[in-house]
């Protein structure tokens, strides 16, 4: 019994076993989905974050080819202009002076343009926007070799170029003057001062590492924020925003690292339109990230701090189920123990202490169910009485110690005749003994008193007292049927007993039995 409450125990702790596991994997899951939901969303942002700026770099790109155009296009407008009317105009006395009055006017209307010149085919000034006329040949600048040599009358972008006049770095725009002949008749120059665009690409926030470069398409560098002027006129034609251009074309945008500083920039550029001119936009990735930075180590904060939060509750949870799970184990364990105890208890509570039968307490409620039962599914059920012959004197000759051997040899001859689970052999009290046969009707029970009787007889235990000369049992057997006779089980021991002192007035050593019914009508 114990070792079946133990096993039923262990069953049920290797039930219980997964809910820890259960409740630390629960836990851990939503740590992870936690942490992973946190790292998710952050992606999410950054991408988000490097996708806004690529849209705002573009956006200042396309405003800085549209401000360089239109610059551009004023000087090709106003070179257009002066060639034409050298080309077509008619020398007078005070040619000179009149345009020398004429491109001062246009340099005071047009702030991008720092001076206006005018050259011969021997690079002499014909004209200037400038107050004085400054003498010497500019026949050596590579925008004049160039128009020397190229029959084209399309505007032409020199390298940056410091002024003679006045020092400041600009942009040569020029074309080419020709004779009636078509030959070489000098060079139409508009400078573009350098610092125009300067003043307007510095309107742009593109951070502390962040550039922004203006450069002709042969690589030549225009201008560059943050500005350096000994970098003017160097050759970035093998730079990372150049490669782009010659890979994806007149637009394009893209984080890639700069070879000069290793430095990982989002950059967009935008080719000109007309013009052989790039201009590019760049933002360190480190500073568009720096307020995505931001976030991430305040929100990772609060995540850790809740996972953190999370897991120490799930410890605190798994600990608590262990120990109840300890507790009501053992509890169970204590429980189980009582119950083997009391199921001893009971035993000992129903056994003969003698004999080891049953006793009088359990015989009594034992019959009381079989009379209940037979009641209820109307089957006969028969009842043996049984004593033993002249143990008075068997007790007073062989003494009680005995007499106790010899009611324990004829108790176990008694109990030897129950062969169902159901019957019950008990000692009803003293020498008697009591045998319930649920089920079994008159001439069952009489077979099986009369076992008993030869299960006794063959002991042979010696009774010299007896007429007999061995210890023998009388028995009284008893058949109802509380179905049809009603009754009580009083009332049914004692009609064995009646029958029990007919076996003794016949002589003993024999059993008298009779059915219930006749019993009633004698
Ligand atoms: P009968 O054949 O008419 O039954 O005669 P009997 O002597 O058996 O009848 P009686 O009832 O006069 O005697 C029963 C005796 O059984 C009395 C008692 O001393 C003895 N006895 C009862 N219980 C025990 C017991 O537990 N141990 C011993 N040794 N003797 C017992
Ligand atoms: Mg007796
Ligand atoms: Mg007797």
């Amino acid at each position: 019994m114990h070792y079946a409450a133990s096993s039923a125990i262990d069953h049920l702790d290797r039930q219980r076993k997964p809910l820890v596991m259960r409740s630390a994997a629960l836990i851990a899951g939503f740590c992870l989905l936690l942490l992973g939901l946190h790292f998710w969303s952050l992606m999410v942002s950054r991408q988000e974050q490097l996708d806004e700026t690529a849209t705002s770099t573009a956006n200042m790109a396309r405003a800085l080819a549209s401000q360089a155009e239109r610059s551009l296009k004023v000087g090709d407008l106003i070179l257009g202009e002066m060639v034409e009317r050298i080309e077509q105009g008619k020398p007078e006395a005070d040619a000179e002076q009149h345009l020398h009055a004429r491109l001062a006017a246009i340099v005071k209307a047009a702030p991008e343009i720092q001076e206006l010149f005018l050259y011969g085919a021997d690079g002499l000034r014909i004209a200037t926007s400038l107050p004085v006329k400054l003498p010497g040949s500019n026949a050596d600048r590579e925008f004049f070799r160039y128009h020397q040599t190229h029959a084209d009358r399309s505007l032409h972008i020199g390298k940056p170029i410091r002024s003679r006049s006045t020092g400041i770095l600009t942009i040569p725009l020029s074309r080419r003057i020709d004779r009636a002949d078509g030959s070489f008749g000098g060079v139409a120059m508009a400078s573009l001062r350098l610092s125009f665009f300067g003043n307007f690409y510095d309107s742009f926030n593109v951070g502390k590492t962040g550039t922004i470069i203006l450069a002709i398409d042969d690589g030549t560098l225009l201008y560059r924020r943050p500005f350096n002027p000994a970098m003017v006129g160097s050759d970035v034609g093998n730079t990372v925003v150049f490669q782009m251009y010659r890979k994806d074309g007149p637009v394009g945008s893209g984080l890639r690292v700069a070879r000069l500083d290793g430095i990982e920039r989002m950059y967009s550029y935008r080719h000109l339109e007309g013009f052989p001119l790039l201009v590019a936009i760049a933002r360190s990735r480190d500073e568009i990230l720096a307020d995505w930075w931001t976030v991430v180590f305040k929100m990772s904060g609060v995540v850790l701090f809740a996972v953190a939060l999370l897991a120490w509750g799930g410890v605190r949870m798994v600990r608590q189920i262990r120990v109840r799970e300890a507790l009501e184990t053992e509890l169970r364990l204590a429980r189980a123990s009582l119950e083997g105890h009391n199921v001893s208890l009971q035993a000992l509570a129903d056994t003969d202490g003698l004999t080891g039968l049953a006793n009088r307490r359990r015989f009594e409620t034992t019959l009381a169910r079989e009379h209940e039962r037979a009641r209820r599914n109307g089957m006969p059920c028969s009842l043996i009485l049984t004593d033993v012959d002249f143990f008075k004197k068997y007790n007073d000759r062989y003494g009680h110690v005995a007499g106790d051997d010899c009611l324990r040899r004829v108790a176990a001859a008694i109990g030897s005749g129950t062969r169902r689970p159901t019957d019950l052999a008990a000692r009803y009290g003293g020498e008697e003994f009591a045998v319930i046969l649920p089920d079994t009707d008159l001439e069952g029970a009489r077979a099986v008193a009369e076992n008993m009787r030869a299960a006794v007889a063959a002991l042979h235990v010696l009774h010299a007292d007896s007429p007999c000369g061995h210890v023998s049992i009388s028995l009284g057997v008893v058949t109802v049927h509380p179905a049809v006779e009603g009754g009580d089980p009083l009332e049914w021991v004692e009609a064995a007993d009646t029958l029990l002192y007919r076996a003794k007035a016949a002589g003993r050593n024999c059993a008298a039995a009779c059915d219930g019914r006749t019993l009633l009508a004698a």
